[in-house]
C-alpha cells in the first residue's frame, strides 16, 4: 500500500516465484502486508487430551509417539492410505490418511507430535482421520487458537500462518500508534502492538476480542475523521446568493400541489441558496416521494438568479427522462434546458456547447459527460446529483471541491464503464487527477489556463452549490456516515393518492397465470414492466448467492423479449430496453414506453433508477433471487407512481429458503427504510448498493451493522479530534492522519 520498499515474499522460507505470485493475488507483495491480512475466523486447537480419555466425536489435540514406520497401501488407482500407530501413556491411537504418501516417512518412530482432529471411538479403538500434526513444542498449528485466513488455490493455510508469525513478529512492534493516548484511555483500547499481535495470533478469547475492538475502533476512528475533514472543508465556504424566486412562486409551474414535504424541502434549498454561504445539502426520499420536482425547483430558482444549473444522473436513461421532464415543467418559465450525454457527439453536441459557454442554456442534464473535459459553462451556479448513492462519497467530495476551486473537473475521474457500475476514479494516469488539465472552469480560454496554473484560487462571488439526491432509504447507521458531510432534507411523505404496490412471490409454475395477468392489466389500460437480471456491462455477474441460476446475457434477454412478442403476446407491443443500446434507440423505446405506445417493456436494470412512467402498473421481476432487497425496492418503485392500484410480482425458482425468505420480506413491507435495514443485516454495507456503490474506502474490520455502537463512539471522538485540531496538524496527531490519508487515497484535496 505505502512504499514498496521492506522484506518481499519470494524467498522467505518455502515461497518461491509461484507462491509469490499465488500470494499477490491475495493483494499480498510484502511480508508487511500480511500483517495488514486478517483471519477470518479462528479455530480453538487449545484443548489436549490424553488418548484413552477422549470421548467419541470430540475435536481435540493429542500428543503422542509414532509407535512403528507407518505403512503405506494402495486401495485402487487414485487412492492410497497410509496407516499410523500413536501411543501416549493412557493408551494407543489409530491414524488414517488418505492419499499423503509421503506421510510414511515424514512420521517418523520414536519421536513425538501434536495430533488435532476429531477423535472416533469404535469398542475399544480410537482413531483420527487425517488428523493436522506438528512436532512437540512447535506450537503453530496446534495447541492454539487457531487464524484461518482466506487462501488462494496452492495457498495452505499453513504458509499463511507462517507467514503471518514473521510478520507479526517482525512489524508488529514498529507499527506506529493511530490512535491518540487520552482516545485510547477513553474508550479502553488496547495498543497496536497487542492488537496486531492477537488478531493472528490471540492468546485467549479475551484478548481477541480486545484486539479486534481495538482494529475495528481504529478504522472507523479514521473513516470518520476523514469524514470531518471533509466536512469542514466544505462547511466554510461563500457561497453565491441565489434569490431569484421562492417556493410558491415555483408551485404554480407544477400540475400539482407539491407535498408539504417537497415544501420543506424547497424552503430548505432556497433558505441554503440565499444564504451565502455554499450549499451541500442531501434530498432523501423513498422511491416515488417526488424528488425530481424539488431538483426542479433548486435549477429554476438558480436560473432564475442568472446562473447555470447542471444535473448529473447516473444512466443516460434516467438523463434523458429528466431533459424531458425539466424542458416540459420549466420551458414555459423561460428555462432552457440542454441534454449531454455520453453518446452524443459531432455538430448537435458541438452546438450545444457553443450555446452552453455562451449562457445560452440555463440547465445542462446530463451523465458524467457534465464534467467532460470540453464542457465549458459560462455561469455555473449550482450543482444537482440526481440518485447520489450511485455516485459515491468520493464523487460528492470532488463536487464540492469544484465549488471550493473554479468549476473545473480537475479531480473528477472517468467512470469506468457500463451504467451504475464503477466508480469514478481519479487517477494521474488518466490526466483527471491532480495536476490533470483545467478546462472547464467558467471564464474560458485564457483565464483558464492561468487558473490551472493556480488551481485552489478562491472565487470572488462564491462556491458553487450543491444539491444531492438520494432514492434509496439508507439505514440510519450508514446515513450517518455517508452523509456526515452533509445537510439533510427528508422527503417523507409520498404524493396523495398513492396505495402500496402489492407484492408476490410466485414459482415458476405460475407463469402461464403470470401472462394472464399481463394481459388483463394491458386491457385495463396499463403498462408493464418485465425486468431480467442481464448482466450489463461492467457489472460482473452474480451478485447473491451461487445457488441461483445464471443471469442471461443481452442475447438472452433480447432472445426472450421477441419471444414474448412473437409466441406470447402476438396482440400485444412488446419493447426492449438495455444497457448497450445507443443513446437514441434507448430514448425512442423509453419516450414510446411513456406515451404509451409500448404495452409490455422487457428491460434490464436499466430502469431501476428514476424512470417514471406513472402509466406502468405492473412490474414482473425475473430470478429475482438475483437481486439485492433494496435494488428490488428500486425496482419495484417503478410502478405505484399514478391513481392506479400496482403489483409487483418476484419471479424464481430458487430452491434456497434463505432466498426465498428474504424475497418474502419484500412483499411484507414497502418502507423502503426497514428494507434497507433489512438489506444491511443481510448483506452488509459492502454490497448494499451493488458493488462499492455506497462510496465510502472500504473497511477491513468494521462491520457498519453490527459495529453500531462503536461506530458511534469513534465518530464522537473523530469529531472531538477535528475540532480541537481541525487539520489535524499537532504532532501527536500525525500518526492518525497518515491513517486518514492513507484511508482516503481517491481524495487527495482531503488535507491542504
Ligand atoms: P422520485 O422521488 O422517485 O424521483 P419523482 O420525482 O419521479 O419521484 O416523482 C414520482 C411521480 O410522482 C412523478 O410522476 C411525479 O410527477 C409525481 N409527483 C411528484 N410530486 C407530486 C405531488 N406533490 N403530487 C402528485 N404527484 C406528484
Ligand atoms: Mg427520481
Amino acid at each position: 500500500m505505502s512504499d514498496r520498499s521492506g522484506i518481499g515474499l519470494t524467498g522467505l522460507p518455502g515461497i518461491g516465484p509461484a507462491r509469490a505470485a499465488k500470494l499477490a493475488r491475495l493483494g499480498l507483495e510484502r511480508l508487511e502486508d500480511v500483517l495488514d491480512y486478517f483471519p477470518f475466523r479462528y479455530e480453538d486447537r487449545r484443548s489436549i487430551q490424553a488418548i484413552g480419555e477422549a470421548q467419541d466425536g470430540e475435536v481435540c489435540c493429542v500428543v503422542a509417539m509414532v509407535a512403528r514406520r507407518p505403512e503405506l497401501s494402495r486401495v485402487r488407482k487414485g487412492l492410497e492410505l497410509v496407516k499410523a500407530q500413536v501411543v501416549d501413556d493412557t493408551g494407543a491411537l489409530h491414524l488414517t490418511f488418505f492419499n499423503q504418501a509421503y506421510l510414511r516417512d515424514a512420521l517418523r518412530p520414536g519421536e513425538r507430535y501434536v495430533f488435532y482432529g476429531r477423535i472416533e471411538v469404535m469398542g475399544r479403538r480410537r482413531s483420527m482421520t487425517n488428523p493436522v500434526f506438528e512436532r512437540e513444542g512447535t506450537g503453530q498449528v496446534t495447541g492454539r487458537i487457531l487464524p484461518v485466513y482466506s487462501l488462494t488455490a496452492g495457498i495452505t493455510n499453513r504458509v499463511m500462518v507462517e507467514l503471518a508469525q514473521r510478520a507479526v513478529t517482525l512489524y508488529a512492534p514498529r507499527r506506529e500508534e493511530t490512535v491518540p493516548q487520552r482516545v485510547r484511555m477513553e474508550h479502553g483500547l488496547c495498543q497496536v502492538e497487542f492488537a496486531y499481535q492477537n488478531i493472528h495470533f490471540p492468546a485467549d478469547f479475551q484478548a481477541l476480542e480486545a484486539a479486534r475492538r481495538r482494529m475495528i475502533f481504529e478504522e472507523l476512528l479514521a473513516l470518520t475523521c476523514g469524514m470531518a475533514l471533509l466536512k469542514g472543508r466544505r462547511g466554510h465556504g461563500a457561497g453565491r446568493v441565489l434569490r431569484g424566486g421562492t417556493p410558491a412562486e415555483f408551485a404554480a409551474l407544477l400540475p400539482f400541489a407539491p407535498t408539504g414535504a417537497q415544501q420543506r424541502a424547497m424552503v430548505d434549498i432556497a433558505g441554503d441558496l440565499a444564504s451565502g454561504r455554499a450549499m451541500n445539502r442531501l434530498v432523501q426520499g423513498d422511491v416515488g416521494s417526488g424528488k425530481t420536482a424539488v431538483a426542479a425547483f433548486g435549477a429554476w430558482l438558480c436560473a432564475r438568479s442568472g446562473c447555470q444549473c447542471a444535473l448529473m444522473a447516473p444512466t443516460e436513461l434516467l438523463a434523458e427522462q429528466h431533459a424531458r421532464t425539466l424542458d416540459a415543467m420549466l420551458g414555459p418559465a423561460g428555462v432552457r434546458v440542454g441534454l449531454l450525454t455520453g453518446g452524443g457527439r459531432g455538430s448537435g453536441r458541438k452546438a450545444l456547447l457553443a450555446a452552453l459557454a455562451a449562457g445560452e442554456i440555463d440547465l445542462l442534464v446530463g451523465t458524467h459527460a457534465l464534467f467532460s473535459s470540453d464542457v465549458v459553462y459560462a455561469n455555473l451556479g449550482l450543482v444537482i446529483a440526481d440518485e447520489q448513492h450511485r455516485f459515491g462519497v468520493a464523487q460528492r467530495a470532488a463536487l464540492a471541491v469544484k465549488g471550493a476551486t473554479p468549476w473545473a473537473p480537475s479531480k473528477m475521474g472517468r467512470r469506468e464503464s457500463g451504467e451504475g457500475g464503477g466508480d469514478f476514479i481519479p487517477t494521474a494516469a488518466n490526466g483527471m487527477g491532480p495536476g490533470g488539465p483545467v478546462t472547464a472552469c467558467r471564464d474560458g480560454g485564457a483565464q483558464r489556463a492561468a487558473l490551472a496554473a493556480q488551481d485552489g484560487v478562491e472565487e470572488q462571488d462564491g462556491q458553487t452549490h450543491v444539491l444531492v439526491m438520494s432514492a434509496t432509504p439508507i439505514p440510519r447507521t450508514l446515513a450517518l456516515i455517508i452523509y456526515g458531510d452533509l445537510d439533510v432534507s427528508i422527503l417523507d411523505e409520498l404524493p396523495p393518492g398513492r396505495s402500496p404496490v402489492a407484492t408476490y412471490l410466485v414459482g415458476e409454475d405460475k407463469r402461464q397465470r403470470l401472462y394472464g395477468f399481463v394481459r388483463t392489466q394491458v386491457a385495463q389500460g396499463r403498462q408493464v414492466y418485465i425486468v431480467c437480471p442481464a448482466v450489463e456491462e461492467g457489472e460482473g455477474g452474480a451478485r447473491w448467492g451461487q445457488e441461483d441460476g445464471p443471469a442471461l446475457d443481452l442475447k438472452a434477454v433480447t432472445t426472450y423479449a421477441k419471444d414474448l412478442q412473437e409466441r406470447v403476446f402476438p396482440e400485444l407491443r412488446v419493447g426492449l430496453v438495455h444497457g448497450r443500446m445507443k443513446t437514441r434507440e434507448k430514448e425512442s423505446v423509453m419516450a414510446a414506453f411513456a406515451a404509451g405506445e409500448v404495452d409490455v417493456l422487457v428491460a434490464t436494470t436499466v430502469v431501476e433508477v428514476g424512470v417514471d412512467v406513472p402509466n406502468a402498473a405492473l412490474i414482473i421481476i425475473e430470478n429475482a433471487e438475483r437481486f439485492g432487497l433494496s435494488q428490488l425496492h428500486q425496482l419495484r418503485g417503478r410502478v405505484g407512481r399514478g391513481k392506479h392500484q400496482s403489483y409487483c410480482v418476484l419471479v424464481t425458482s430458487s430452491k434456497s429458503e434463505a432466498a426465498r425468505e428474504r424475497l418474502r420480506a419484500l412483499c411484507a413491507t414497502n418502507d423502503g427504510f426497514q428494507i434497507a435495514e433489512e438489506d444491511l443485516r443481510l448483506r452488509g454495507p459492502g454490497d448494499f448498493f451493488g458493488k462499492r456503490q455506497h462510496g465510502l474506502p472500504q473497511l477491513k474490520v468494521a462491520d457498519f451493522a453490527a459495529d453500531v455502537d462503536l461506530l458511534q463512539q469513534a465518530k464522537q471522538a473523530a469529531e472531538a479530534l477535528v475540532a480541537a485540531d481541525p487539520g489535524l496538524d499537532r504532532p501527536e496527531h500525525a500518526p492518525l492522519r497518515r491513517r486518514v490519508r492513507k484511508m482516503f487515497e481517491q481524495e487527495p484535496e482531503i488535507f491542504n
